[in-house]
């Protein structure tokens, strides 16, 4: 039987492997941790750096093709494995998504064809960069101060008011290479999952809307009414163009802000891009009849990519780590037969062993035969489990 290979041990790769699995694949998880998500529900563990050539010889011989779960894999790594193998997304995409210059640089580039731009920006890489920014462009204030490089759930982000305190917030960030981008009025955040195969055939999902809490992923609604329709078809349309402008092969998540433009709908800007399964489409795992793991298995392995459809209205709260605490801080066990007694809930835990705050340890799917139906039910979970976004739900 052939072997899929993945780069990473995280719950994004433990869902790959269990979709890779179901289509009867075995599979290879590379991974220097001995205790990962991934690794350890899948056939094959290599405990190695992503960058041990002795490592990422293994995991090209056992494999038919190879992909990634863990955002900043070094493009070296990519760049090695594909002189062997199929690896998809590629070194190149994977390069550009890792980096928010190159990355809206991107976004810029396709704006023409896709209709959305990023928001204003300037890079900071210099201390000559610094003060132009500072004397030239005070319309980026005030704004976020954001690295280039391994930022995730809101880490590596300053928020800057005035000149004085962008300076500051460099110095804080290690004089770094660095974005500045205004911080503009939202009024909702959305993202778009598009999958597409090394033929070029490209499908994708209907786009989610995310509530986000502290810089991480609390809520998605993927539902009708979720959004403006005329909203939703540009964000999926420019999704789209952009996976492929980029000739991207594999699962994409592209995020974007709402703002208030004076429109009906509102305005649409593209925020950034994950070169990978995300977060926000686990809800298709229980909603929709092929799950973003699904599209990703089949678009690496060459298989025809079916067009997914969303069978049932949904609604995934994130589980971090806070979930496992009480008041006091103390340790305790979710109360599972309540949250499960409730109907539609589809309980997903990733393996790990350790809680911590803002540590995602599972999430919650909740599916009914309505939107109003699964809107109380998801409301009674977050009550039960001490959820924040609350009022977002
Ligand atoms: P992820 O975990 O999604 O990769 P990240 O750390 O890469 O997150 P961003 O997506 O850039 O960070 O920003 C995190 C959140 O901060 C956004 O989802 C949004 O809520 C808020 N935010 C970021 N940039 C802006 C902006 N320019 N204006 C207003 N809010 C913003
Ligand atoms: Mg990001
Ligand atoms: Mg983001």
């Amino acid at each position: 039987r052939a072997t899929l290979g993945v780069l990473g041990g995280g719950q994004l790769g433990r869902m790959f492997v269990h979709a890779a699995q179901r289509l009867g694949y075995f599979t290879a998880v590379l991974e220097p941790d001995a205790q990962s998500p991934a690794g350890l529900v899948s056939h094959h563990h290599i405990q190695s750096g992503y960058d041990d050539p002795a490592g990422l010889a293994q995991l090209a011989q056992r494999c038919q093709a190879i992909t990634t779960e863990f955002e900043n894999v070094p493009a070296q790594t990519l760049q090695t494995l594909a002189l062997a193998r199929p690896v998809a997304p590629s070194a190149a995409v994977v390069g550009i998504a890792q980096n928010r210059i190159e990355e809206k640089a991107h976004f810029t580039v396709c704006a023409d064809v896709s209709g959305v731009s990023c928001a204003p920006y300037a890079v900071i890489e210099t201390p000559d960069q610094l003060r132009a920014v500072q004397v030239e462009r005070a319309d980026l204030l005030p704004g976020i101060l954001k690295t280039a490089r391994m930022g995730y759930d809101g880490k590596g982000q300053v928020r800057v008011r005035t000149t004085v305190e962008l300076a500051a917030a460099w110095a804080e960030l290690g004089g770094v290479a660095c974005v500045l981008e205004k911080m503009l009025p939202l009024t909702a955040e959305c993202s778009v999952l598009v999958a597409r195969g090394w033929d070029g055939q490209v499908v994708s999902f209907a786009p989610q809307r995310n509530v986000h809490v502290d810089g991480i992923l609390a809520v998605t609604h993927a539902h009708e009414g979720n959004m403006p329709p005329a909203l939703a078809t540009r964000a999926r349309d420019a999704a789209v163009s952009i996976a492929q402008h980029l000739g991207y092969v594999g699962v994409l998540c592209v995020e974007f802000f709402v703002v208030d433009d004076g429109s009906e709908s509102g305005g649409l800007v593209v925020n950034e891009m994950a070169p990978r399964p995300h977060n926000s489409g686990h809800y298709t795992l229980d909603a929709c009849d092929a799950s973003q793991f699904d599209l990703q298995v089949h678009a690496m392995a060459g298989l025809p990519l079916p067009k997914p459809r969303q069978h049932s209205p949904a609604i995934m709260l994130n589980l971090l780590g806070e979930v496992w605490f009480d008041a006091s801080g103390g340790r305790r066990e979710p109360d599972w037969p309540a949250v499960l007694s409730l109907p539609g809930t589809h309980l997903h835990l990733y393996g790990k062993l350790d809680a911590r705050v803002g540590r995602k340890m599972g999430h919650l799917t909740i599916t009914g035969p309505d939107v109003a139906g699964v809107k109380t039910v998801a409301r009674s979970a977050a009550v039960l489990l001490g959820l924040p976004g609350l009022d977002a739900i």
